[in-house]
């Protein structure tokens, strides 16, 4: 039962330059000095690699390539991570100098650094993680990433004030929230969870409910902060249930009506991405469905994910706090 999906050799291995700790040009000349060669495409060859033509600084190997035991992975200059993971922070970059940004599911740490190097580690960011675990995972990996902007809390982020005097200021909020994992493809650890393809509908439509509406609860808190002005909210589900059915919910929230939060243009959104949302699965919002970001697990050459961004029209005063 534990057979690689064949998706998953469609897939490049993504490696995001750390921008925190040296440049695209250090890189460049780390890999050519690595016996590594850039092409239009990363399966030229198995020491081949292209520059993404989507998100700045990052790379796309052969998909067997493996940096695990690279010295720039291990001090934390490369950071793995797959392309579509890369959307949220991108499609969220708060400016260091005017706002303030929250990660409210934050382990292992993958976006938060993204968001870390894209703020220049100028400003702050605020990282929740309510696991332990994962909690010292993210720790871990903010320090060897090099941030110096984040404030981590092992804290549940629905049990965050956002009257508190620290949070009230927050005007950007990523929220990547636990999900069904369906579109994961190139994962082992995947692998191991894919008894779940065998359970019966049923109870595999109560279990995408219930993360479902964990998922709007989210949303929900996210939009209660006085000063928010965008909320990205992402997951690596393929089910609409998780994903275009949470957004149309989430817009018809009373929070939303009451702070006049919209789904950002498509042009903020990844413009040039092709798959968009399905919008039969977005009830009355179907015409915005081009708003929110699919990613095709192999087909699109990453994972399955979802991205969707939510702008508060700043004319909407109701929510002063
Ligand atoms: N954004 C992360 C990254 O890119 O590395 C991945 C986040 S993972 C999909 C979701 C995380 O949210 C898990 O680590 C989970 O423990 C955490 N989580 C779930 N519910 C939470 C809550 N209410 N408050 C804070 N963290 C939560």
């Amino acid at each position: 039962a534990c057979e690689p999906d064949p998706r998953a050799a469609q897939i490049p291995r993504y490696v995001r330059v750390n921008t925190l700790k040296w440049d695209l040009e250090n890189a460049l000349e780390y890999l050519s000095s690595n016996g590594f060669s850039q092409h239009t495409s990363p399966f030229e060859s198995k020491k081949s690699f292209a520059i993404d033509n989507h998100v700045p600084n990052l790379l796309a190997f052969h998909s067997t390539a493996s940096f695990h035991s690279d010295t720039a992975y291990r001090d934390g200059r490369f950071i793995l991570q797959d392309k579509a993971s890369c959307f949220p922070a991108y499609v969220l970059s708060p400016d260091p100098s005017i706002h303030i940004a929250l990660d409210a599911t934050s382990a292992p740490g993958n976006k938060t650094t993204h968001l870390s190097s894209l703020m220049k580690n100028k400003g702050k960011i605020f990282a929740f993680e309510r696991d332990q675990a994962r909690f010292s995972t993210l720790q871990k990996m903010l320090k060897n990433a090099g941030c110096k902007n984040v404030d981590a809390f092992n804290q549940d982020f629905l049990t965050t004030d956002p009257r508190d005097e620290r949070f009230r200021g927050v005007t950007h909020i990523l929220l990547d929230p636990s999900c069904s994992g369906s579109g994961i493809v190139n994962r082992l650890d995947y692998l191991l969870t894919s008894a779940e393809s065998q359970e019966e509908d049923k109870v595999k439509e109560e279990r995408l409910e219930k993360l479902a509406a964990f998922q709007l609860l989210m949303i929900k808190h996210a939009m209660t902060f006085p000063n928010v002005q965008k909320i990205v909210y992402s997951t690596c589900s393929i089910y609409p249930t998780e994903n275009e059915q949470v957004v149309a919910k989430a817009l018809d929230l009373e929070e939303a009506k009451n702070a006049g939060f919209s789904l950002a243009p498509r042009a903020e959104v990844i413009e040039k991405w092709e798959h968009r949302g399905v919008n039969k699965e977005m009830g009355e919002y179907k015409d915005q469905a081009d708003r929110v970001v699919r990613c095709r697990p192999g087909e699109d050459k990453t994972n399955g994910f979802f991205v969707s961004c939510f702008v508060r029209n700043t004319s909407v005063k109701s929510n002063p706090g």
